[in-house]
């Protein structure tokens, strides 16, 4: 079935601004709950979002932008407001040319084929591209990530492409799952920043947490969020 670019145009700016506001004065209160001080970065998550209400988004102070449709994102970009993309979406292998130098990280890398095609594209720019590994922490069989007792490996061989820094870990944990799935991602994430055979010094990076659950990703460690309808309303396909 074919999806087409309809949107969320019921969406007002006004409502867009008030989620915002709340949005990040819940991240505060997450933060300050489990006594953080650190950076939580708050990505908006523009998959079906027109350029108009991209635009006034980013004029609010959002300055990360996550695409997940490559087609989509190319149709789009140009009319962005300057604005840092991660692409956050499943990647086949032919597509990554398209996007390798337009975007500044890549969320959703869950194999290795689709990590060497990253590096050898990102070295034909001249770029080391910012990667994280995708995990299933839910164990979901119909759900792309590498599986929690395998990830140790993938990073391991991931290290040692050269157009590649692997900045951490990602996640879309199942819904409705309990806290423990977030803890238990908290830890894979905390063992393999301490581990000096993955984190060469810049693995410092979890993204996890989306509109029904930013907050108790934020008080497990989440360093990014992903929000696409707390922001910009419910998505429409066509
Ligand atoms: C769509 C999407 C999101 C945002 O989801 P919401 O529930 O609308 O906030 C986050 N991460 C990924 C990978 C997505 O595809």
């Amino acid at each position: 079935m074919q999806e087409k670019l309809l949107s969320n145009t019921q969406t007002s700016f006004d409502d867009i601004k008030e989620s915002y506001a709340a949005i990040c004065e819940n991240i505060e209160k997450a933060k300050s709950a489990a006594g953080r001080t650190d950076d939580v970065r708050l990505m908006a998550v523009t998959k079906t979002v027109d350029p108009e209400r991209i635009n006034y988004a980013i004029g609010l102070g959002i300055d990360l932008l996550g695409e997940n449709r490559v087609q989509e994102f190319m149709d789009k970009r140009e009319q962005y407001s300057p604005a840092e993309v991660h692409f956050i979406g499943g990647l086949q292998t032919n597509k990554v040319k398209y996007i390798i130098d337009k975007v500044s990280m890549i969320h959703s890398v869950d194999n290795l084929r689709l990590a060497e095609e990253i590096s050898k594209r990102a070295g034909q720019h001249g770029l080391v591209m910012d990667i994280l590994a995708e995990i299933n922490i839910g164990g979901e069989g119909t759900k792309g990530g590498i599986t929690p007792e395998s990830t140790g490996e993938f990073c391991a061989q991931v290290r040692e492409l050269p157009h590649i820094r692997l900045r951490g870990l990602m996640t879309i944990p199942p819904p409705g799952c309990g806290e423990d799935t977030f803890e238990a991602m908290q830890r894979l994430f905390n063992d393999l920043r301490a581990d000096k055979s993955v984190n060469t010094g810049a693995f410092d990076t979890l993204s996890m947490g989306m509109s029904g659950d930013y907050e108790t990703a934020v008080k497990h460690g989440s360093t990014i969020v992903r929000i696409g309808s707390g922001l910009f309303g419910y998505r429409k396909y066509l």
